[in-house]
């Protein structure tokens, strides 16, 4: 037999099995026990919450031959057709993949015939906010004058994005996000049958990366399983999922909240060769400061590590205090939005790892007497500071700058030095290459400019440098001609709304 996977294989059959949507299944059967099943129905919620599998029970309760009270019996002919998929009064549509035009118009010209053996015709429309314009239209007919034989259920994780003409004439559930709680305990119910031993904190685990998904729980499961073999312990666990084990975390906890740069990227560096996720890093270093921060004040839940690895949270919490590991969490919480973008995940990380890590305090760099050069073919000559600017050292205005810059671009100038501010030019040479354009980016190069004006004067222009000879990153910034970078609409946007002349990206030692 071919392998059926685990989702399917213990996917609900009836009302009863369904996990977590207590109130829609009881609703559900009173309205199958009384006659009162709706024509259309519509079922929203995230992946993986049971909306098909409940549509695909009520098919069955609706079609059973053999029903007891609202519960189909799953052994009439009608409920083994429906259960194996090949019954043809059975529709299901998937939204998503074709925008179910030819189906719809398909379902217009069927739906007026009975159905071919069943008591009724189900249409099942999955992502039903995927279908177009034209689709729903179709459909709004028929949702008008339905036949009697026919039921609707259309499911959606978008309930906004169907037309209020459609949604009005559906009965609606909004499916919740299963509980933690209530995904272990059915995963460990899977885990029985299956005869493979997973332990309780891998089961907890996963329960927890489903995100209220059962579907997804269930899906890790079995992607585990496959890879894993019989027996699963929690590091296992870890290790397959590209997760950082329990003791990773702590360390990197430690040393971030102890403001040790050096071997806080060490860490990162360790895992990232290792073929963790970053992405997975970041979600587990949260819910590592969440512990630490539980714990420190005593508070201790399902939902922690255990062993060492909550004992070592609880003297970080302790020592690192509530403000230090508050403020790194939130600096990770920032990442979401831009990792959601596409942002370079563990560049990301590094910054801001380093921009939320108590500072130890550095030397003071050295300015560098600036090159003369060329810019936008106009000589720039270097005279002294104006005695308004030199009230500020250039250092102290390099630090009042990085405070005015909101986290995420101010988070790019952590390893990076002001080379230069001298008769309005303000020269940032960046360690890496890669934080350099992302500074360069439209968005954060305004940003920048605004604040290098309110800090080093109304006339003041910046010009980004990055280091390649110490830059550990293999992305160069583009050496663009100044004409070119002119030309680009946003370029020319920020630079009529600050009025700049010149704002570039030189690659050092190619400008
Ligand atoms: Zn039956």
């Amino acid at each position: 037999m071919a392998y059926q996977t685990l989702y399917l294989k213990y996917r609900s059959q009836t009302f009863g099995d369904l996990v977590g949507q207590d109130a829609i299944a009881q609703t559900l059967k009173n309205a199958v026990e009384q006659g009162r099943v709706a024509h259309a129905y519509l079922f929203s919620g995230v992946r993986g919450t049971g909306k098909t599998s409940t549509a695909r029970i009520l098919a069955k309760a609706i079609n059973c031959l053999n029903r007891k009270g609202a519960e189909p019996c799953g052994v009439c002919a009608n409920c083994v057709e429906i259960t194996s998929g090949a019954a043809v009064d059975l529709i299901e549509i998937d939204a998503a993949s074709n925008r179910g035009i030819d189906e719809i118009r398909d379902l217009r010209e069927r739906v007026k015939y009975l159905p071919a053996v069943l008591k009724a015709k189900i249409y099942i429309i999955d992502e039903a906010h995927m279908l177009t314009t034209e689709a729903f239209n179709a459909l709004l007919k028929t949702l008008e004058e339905p036949p009697a034989h026919v039921v609707f259920v259309l499911a959606t994780t978008e309930p906004h994005k169907i037309p209020l003409t459609v949604a009005s004439r559906c009965q609606r559930f909004d499916f919740r996000r299963i509980e933690t709680g209530s995904i272990a305990a059915h995963l460990a119910s899977i885990v029985e049958h299956e005869q493979v031993k997973v332990d309780p904190q891998s089961l907890a685990l996963l329960a927890r990366l489903a995100r209220g998904s059962m579907r997804d729980g269930i899906t890790l499961l079995d992607q585990l399983i496959s890879q894993g073999g019989e027996e699963l312990t929690v590091q296992k666990t870890h290790e397959l999922l590209g997760l950082a084990d329990p003791d990773t975390l702590v360390r990197m906890l430690a040393y971030a909240t102890e403001g040790d740069a050096a071997q806080t990227l060490e860490e990162l560096q360790r895992f990232y060769d290792a073929g963790g996720d970053v992405r997975q890093l970041v979600r587990g270093l949260l819910g590592a400061i969440r512990e630490a921060a539980l714990l420190s004040v005593g508070y201790r839940d399902a939902e922690s590590l255990g062993g060492a690895a909550s004992a070592g949270l609880e003297r970080i919490g302790r020592a690192a205090g509530r403000n230090a590991l508050l403020g790194l969490w939130k600096g990770l919480m920032e990442m979401e939005p831009e990792l959601r973008k596409g942002a370079d995940a563990r560049l990301l990380l590094e910054v801001t790892l380093l921009s939320n890590m108590t500072q130890p305090v550095h030397a003071v760099v050295p300015v560098a007497a600036p090159t003369v050069e060329a810019v936008g073919g106009e000589r720039l000559i270097e005279p002294a500071m104006d005695a308004e600017a030199a009230v500020l050292a250039p250092d102290a205005r390099w630090d009042a700058l990085k405070q005015k810059l909101p986290k995420p671009v101010g988070s790019l100038l952590m390893e990076a030095r002001l080379a230069a501010a001298t008769d309005g030019l303000v020269r940032i040479e960046f360690r890496y290459p890669a934080h350099a354009e992302l500074m360069n980016g439209p968005k954060n190069r305004e940003t920048l400019l605004t604040a290098v004006r309110e800090v080093f004067g109304p006339e003041a222009r910046v010009e980004l440098v990055a280091d390649e000879k110490k830059g550990v990153s293999a992305a160069p910034v583009p050496a663009r001609a100044s004409g070119s970078i002119a030309d680009d609409p946003l370029v020319k946007e920020a630079m009529n709304r600050f009025d700049a002349t010149n704002l570039r990206v030189t690659p050092r030692g190619r400008g």
